[in-house]
């Protein structure tokens, strides 16, 4: 296969593991013979410096005729100033709009090795393996909102709005992932409350008995879903979720496996490429010293090979590569626990050298 491969380092420890991101990238090619192409473009704080921008057009041209986007991280101590009129989180935000991504994915998975780093005891979370669909586009964050005063009192309202073609699409999206993995899926919403919910849950319902009827679905309320994540988070399996749910149960999720720098995430939309990203930001406080874990964004490129360049066998090889570095005691010093710790380049390479072995 050839594919043309977006690379946007970003800011802070962004470069730096993205670097290592492109390199696995290469050795999987190479492995597998597919032809990829990479090119750089810039996003955030550094294009901010460099074009007034944080997110040049340039940028926004070649990620649309990009395959894929493999994104570092943006923003840092340099451009917090709140009052200032460019950000660069803006260009984060305006990517996933001009691309479309109205699907959030998130894998919430625990490795053996590193398991004692979780805030929950190892019989709960060892073996969790849950990937979280949340709705990005739509939901209360974008509905009308709006404040009044009436007879001296002020309010505030913001209404939560979905679309059944809106539902249709994220929830035919996490189907299709289910399919990939346990043929399980669990829709969370508030249909005991929410209107909104009420819908949703009608059309999961609908677009799962025609078109995935062998997908085994059941569907869970939010305030419970919050109790089984911590609970007993192995009895699931792929979720699916609006906005609001998903921005909170991907949270608190993201605390089972204890380790922020283990965490990929992808955005992706109907067709076109999909963004691939770390779940932790830049990394100020560390970046330029090389010693980042570039594990989260070398789990990410393996999400972007899966879910935008459908290439399992290649996914599933870097995922097998990190374990087999975990299993061997190899650890960047956010995950050694006061053992000895590599860089990000040695971490890197001994990825690598699993990959080619
Ligand atoms: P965001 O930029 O998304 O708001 P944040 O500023 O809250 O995130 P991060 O930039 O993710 O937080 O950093 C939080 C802490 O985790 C920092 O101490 C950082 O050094 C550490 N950290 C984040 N990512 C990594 C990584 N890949 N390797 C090692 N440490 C990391
Ligand atoms: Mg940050």
């Amino acid at each position: 296969m050839e594919a043309n491969i977006v690379l946007l380092p970003g800011d802070g420890i962004g470069p730096e593991i993205i670097q290592q991101g492109q390199r696995i990238l290469a050795a999987v090619a190479q492995r597998f013979g597919h032809t990829f192409q990479f090119e750089s473009h810039l996003i955030g704080g550094i294009a901010i410096d460099q074009t007034g921008d944080p997110l040049p057009d340039a940028t926004v041209t070649a990620c649309r005729n990009a395959a894929a986007v493999l994104l570092g991280a943006v923003g840092g101590p340099k451009w917090d100033d709140p009052t200032a009129k460019v950000r660069p989180e803006q260009g984060l935000l305006k990517i996933r709009k001009e691309l479309q991504l109205f699907a959030n994915l998130r894998p919430i998975q625990t490795f053996p090795e590193l398991v004692d780093a979780s805030p929950l005891k190892r019989e709960i979370v060892d073996g969790t393996d849950i990937l979280f669909f949340r709705e990005l586009t739509g939901g209360v964050y974008f509905g009308e909102s709006g404040r009044s005063t009436s007879d001296g009192v002020e309010s505030a309202y913001a209404s939560m709005v979905y679309s059944v073609p809106e539902v249709e699409r994220i929830v035919r999206l996490a189907a299709v992932a289910a399919r990939g993995r346990n043929n399980r899926l669990t829709s969370v919403d508030k249909a005991n409350v929410l209107e909104p919910s009420r819908l949703w849950r009608q059309v999961a319902q609908h677009v799962m008995s025609e078109e995935f009827p062998d997908v085994q679905y059941d569907v869970v309320l939010v305030d419970a879903m919050a109790m089984h994540l911590i609970s007993r988070p192995r009895d699931f399996d792929v979720v699916v979720t609006g906005n609001l749910f998903g921005d909170i149960l991907t949270d608190e999720a993201s605390m089972l496996p204890g380790s922020l720098g283990m965490l990929p995430s992808a955005s992706m939309g109907s067709d076109g490429p999909g963004l691939f990203e770390p779940i932790h930001g830049s990394a100020p406080d560390i970046a330029g010293k090389g010693i980042a874990n570039p594990l989260a964004t070398i789990l990410a490129a393996a999400m972007l090979l899966r879910h935008s360049l459908g290439l399992e066998d290649e996914a599933k090889a870097i995922e097998a590569a990190v374990r087999a570095v975990l299993a061997d005691g190899l650890r960047t010093a956010d995950i050694a626990g006061g053992s000895p710790s590599i860089g990000t380049e040695e971490m890197g390479t001994a990825v690598l050298e699993k990959l080619q072995a």
